[in-house]
């Protein structure tokens, strides 16, 4: 087990500073047991890539992603069993060596699966539920340090997959899989606003996966990014979508980021190279930025998207892009997509942290009327009060957390303040 005093940890894109006195970096499972059974407060923290203080805690952080994958599939129960630390990438280049596959990825592949479930990280398609739903078990760490298991089975189990660290530390990972598919991707550029807004839904569900990419200017969004599943690499692909012209090249650019950062257009391939927009073997987006998202009912989508245009003149000038995407209805208590069929709307921020904070209160009162919930690994202003009127199951949630972990272990200031775990 290694531990370190770490006075300069920060997360991926160096925008946030942790106060952790000490992040031990587990090998085994036994290492996460004894780092729990020390006692004081102690928070399992993956693989940086949120914005804000949830993973942190003042005290000892966790991390699992040094503990070995060790992958197992079970054929018949259609799943797969791996570290929790793994990153999602790891897993899906695993996974597709052998012929299966996950149903859905995120936009990066080198977020923790533990950590990108904790927090409702999804990716995109209106059929696609987030990638949390997947989860058919979890072996955790809990507050007296015992390993325990969940699956779909255990009372409270819906509140547990989107878990926010908030019960233990998560340590082995159990995903639905299905046989390996191909996906095409292909950018069709110059889309034209009026054909969104005349109905958002049809657009975002044309498709496997389709994300809308803008920075809220002029009269078209800069081009949907449109994945489908193929049936062999011949497929041929309409060159229009919604008014929208397919773009022939193999690569789009929508930020100031590496050339060579984003999977591959136009070409069928394996879903684990094509879901995610970014490749593994390199750095994802820009790096220097920060990211909010608020994610709508979708039925009210046009609505959201038009408040939000009006406040361009504010918005794009801070921005480096926004990108769209649907989600699948689910029933995981804190759930971004909690009971209903989703619209997610993502800002990349350039990183001016000031003036990024001054316009989120201006998006933020923008989608008031939607009832939007932030996702809980970005920036915003999320209050208890709008936690608690828009997550309908927040207090069975909260009741959960406690009674799995009745001293408060595994909280921290983000989740008391938000009403997830008590107050202390
Ligand atoms: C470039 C980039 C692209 C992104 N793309 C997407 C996207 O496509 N869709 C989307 O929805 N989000 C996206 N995100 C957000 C990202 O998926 C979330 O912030 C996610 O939580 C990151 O996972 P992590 O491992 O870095 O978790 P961390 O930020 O390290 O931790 C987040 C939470 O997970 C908990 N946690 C971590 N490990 C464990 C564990 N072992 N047991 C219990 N709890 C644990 C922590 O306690 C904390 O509460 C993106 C972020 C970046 C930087």
């Amino acid at each position: 087990m290694e531990s370190h005093v770490a006075p300069e940890l920060r997360n991926w894109s160096g925008t946030y500073q942790f106060t952790a006195r000490e992040v031990i970096a587990a090998r085994t499972v036994g290492e996460v047991q004894r780092a729990v059974a020390a006692g004081g407060r102690v928070r399992a923290v993956g693989t940086r890539h949120s914005f804000n203080d949830l993973a942190d805690n003042g005290a000892a952080l966790v991390s699992v992603t040094g503990i070995a994958p060790d992958p197992v599939i079970d054929e018949a129960a259609g799943t797969v069993t791996a570290g929790a630390g793994t990153s999602y990438g790891a897993l899906a280049a695993w996974l597709q060596d052998r012929g299966w596959a996950l149903g859905n990825l995120g936009s990066l592949p080198h977020i923790s699966i533990a950590g990108a479930t904790a927090t409702g990280t999804h990716g995109s398609g209106s059929r696609n539920r987030i990638l949390s739903a997947a989860i058919a078990g979890l072996e955790y760490v809990a507050a007296d340090g015992e390993l325990r298991k969940a699956d779909r089975s255990t009372p409270g189990f819906d509140g547990m997959a989107v878990g926010l660290g908030a019960f233990g530390i998560v340590v082995r990972v159990t995903l639905d899989i299905e046989p390996t598919y191909l996906v095409r991707q292909d950018a069709y550029t110059a889309l034209p606003w009026d054909r969104v807004l005349a109905d958002t839904d049809g657009v975002l569900s044309a498709a496997y996966s389709v994300s809308l990419f803008t920075d809220w200017s002029g009269e078209s969004l800069l081009a949907a990014w449109v994945k489908r599943r193929v049936e062999d690499a011949e497929a041929v692909v309409p060159d229009e979508f919604f008014g929208a012209r397919r773009d022939p090249g193999q690569r789009v650019r929508f930020i100031e980021a590496p050339d060579d950062n984003l999977t591959v257009l136009g070409v069928a391939g394996p879903w684990s190279q094509r879901l995610p927009h970014f490749r593994l073997d390199s750095t994802p987006s820009n790096g220097d930025e920060i990211q909010s998202e608020y994610f709508v009912d979708r039925g009210q989508g046009a609505l959201a998207l038009e408040a939000i245009r009006r406040l361009a003149a504010s918005i794009t000038p801070l921005l480096m892009i926004s990108e769209i995407r649907s989600t699948a209805r689910d029933q995981l208590w804190l759930s971004g997509s909690y009971g209903r069929e989703t619209m997610a709307i993502h800002f990349t921020w350039r990183n001016r942290p000031d003036e990024v904070d001054a316009v989120l209160w201006e998006v933020e009162a923008a989608l008031e009327p939607f009832a939007a919930r932030p996702h809980w690994g970005k920036a915003s202003h999320v209050q208890a009060d709008q936690v608690a009127k828009r997550y309908p199951r927040l207090g069975h949630a909260r009741a959960l957390f406690e009674q799995l972990d009745p001293g408060g272990r595994f909280s921290n200031h983000r989740l008391e303040r938000l009403g997830v775990r008590a107050a202390r």
